[in-house]
């Protein structure tokens, strides 16, 4: 297990929960608006944080914390991911698990397992547009569709969500992302933001006129569509 960051205390990232956040490190993808660029792009294993000092963390807060998010990079590319979510539930937390869906098998291992409570995935846009929006050719199409797939026919609490970058994104492809899944199932859109660790700097957000805009042009055809931040 390569843990390549670790953040106490969220009370945004897990709904209605108080969490930390393990970030996995490595992806599969190289997206360029990625914000967790060293994660991604660094997979020395210099900088690995203990797995026994996260557990020795989450022992002391058993009262405070109610999740652990598991983020990254790309948590299920890691060959233990089970092994550490075992771990975590034993404990008594609950786990969101937050994916690109490129590994629907794993991901469906784990639900049956019942080790995971709440699932962000990403999906990074119109599957005509991913190869530019991941960094390279996207071999996982397929995969991404299984994955939708079995998050919309289990039970498992779920939402999808796709960070907008102005050079990447258009309001058709959005509609087009739309389609992928039950107009019911809650969909969120994230304004990109540069920040240092991006892996590729020199694109943009929308503005707040231009994300009204979107979201008056399509809370009709997609009224589950939350845009964060507005
Ligand atoms: S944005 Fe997510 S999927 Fe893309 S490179 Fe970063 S961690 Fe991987």
């Amino acid at each position: 297990m390569e843990i390549g960051g670790f953040q106490k205390v969220t009370l945004l990232d897990f709904p209605t929960k108080i969490a930390c956040i393990v970030f996995t490190k490595g992806c599969n993808f190289k997206c360029p608006y990625c914000q967790n660029g060293s994660l991604v792009l660094n997979t020395e294993d210099g900088d690995l944080i203990d797995l026994e000092e996260i557990f020795s963390y989450l022992e002391k807060r058993k009262k405070v914390l109610d999740g652990v998010c598991i983020s990254g990079g790309e948590p299920l590319i890691q060959k233990n991911i089970k092994e550490l979510l075992i771990k975590i539930k034993s404990m008594g937390f609950l786990v969101k698990l937050d994916t690109n869906g490129t590994n629907p098998i794993t991901l469906k291992e784990l639900i049956d397992l019942k080790l995971v409570d709440y699932v962000a995935m990403d999906i990074k846009n119109s599957f005509s547009k991913y190869d530019i929006t991941v960094g390279g050719v996207n071999p996982f199409v397929e995969n991404i569709k299984k994955s939708i797939e079995i998050l919309e026919e289990t039970n498992i609490p779920h939402e999808f969500r796709t960070t907008i970058v102005k050079e990447l994104h258009t309001i058709n492809d959005i509609l087009e992302i739309g389609k992928m899944f039950c107009p019911k199932t809650k969909y969120y859109l994230q304004n990109y933001e540069e920040s240092d660790n991006v892996i590729k700097k020199g694109m943009h957000g929308f503005s707040s006129l231009e994300l009204e805009k979107i979201k008056n042009s399509l809370k009709k055809i997609m009224p589950n569509l939350i845009i964060r931040g507005i």
